[in-house]
């Protein structure tokens, strides 16, 4: 059952990692689609928040990451479209393979096995690029070709990975489960610089914030 964090936006607690159902002035988007067995729930949870499966409209992917698209196969079929940064867009679509000479590329080729390629139409995003009301924003480091979403009039940042929240306050994305670190950091700052404020801030995963989205993710930037 999602948890609605304002009338229009929807958090997805899927244990371990989230997802966001945002009603876009009436263009009804879900954000990151969990791990492969999440997709029946993210249905339901359409239901629990008073739609329907049919008022989808599309899916935006922070990344390319078994827990972030590990639902889409739920939506093969759909009139979905699917958006994600141009540089993830080809692991998506599985028209190329992750990188087995960095550590997470390995990982990631290791995991992509368990992984359908959706049937929809899967749209590469640039830095800029706007869907609706969100703005596109590249912030690589995770990924190569990770994007975090800001929609300025919601007062909404979709943060994927970059960060994670824990114990109540940003951190950024670890080694672990990065490609680049220095490359996470300096995301984090560039996208602090460039970003407008908003309240609302959902991290990949971790808590939500509520209020004052953007001022910690600035807090954060300062330690950098
Ligand atoms: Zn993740």
């Amino acid at each position: 059952m999602p948890t609605a964090l304002t009338d229009d936006i929807w958090w997805y607690d899927l244990r371990g990692v989230n997802a966001t159902l945002v009603d876009d002035d009436g263009a009804l988007t879900l954000v990151d689609t969990g791990l492969p067995w999440h997709g029946n729930g993210l249905i339901a949870g359409l239901s629990d928040a008073g739609y329907e499966l049919r008022d989808l409209d599309r899916i935006l992917l922070t990344h390319f990451d078994f827990d972030h698209v590990g639902g889409l196969s739920a939506f093969d079929g759909l009139d979905v479209t699917i958006y994600v940064g141009e540089r993830d867009a080809p692991l998506v679509t599985g028209e190329q393979a992750s990188p087995l000479g960095n550590h997470k590329g390995a990982f990631q080729r290791f995991l992509s096995a368990l992984l359908d390629a959706p049937d929809n139409e899967v749209v590469p995003l640039a830095d800029g690029d706007t869907i609706g009301s969100f703005t596109v924003y590249h912030t690589p480091g995770h990924t190569p070709g990770h994007v975090c979403y800001v929609g300025e009039e919601l007062s909404l940042g979709l943060l994927g990975d970059l960060v994670r929240e824990d114990s109540g306050r940003f951190e950024p994305s670890p080694w672990l489960m990065s490609y680049d670190t220095d490359a996470v950091a300096r995301s984090i700052s560039d996208f602090a610089d460039r970003s407008p404020a908003f309240e609302v801030a959902v991290p990949g995963h971790g808590v939500p914030f509520e209020k004052s989205g953007s001022e910690r993710l600035d807090r954060l930037a300062a330690t950098l």
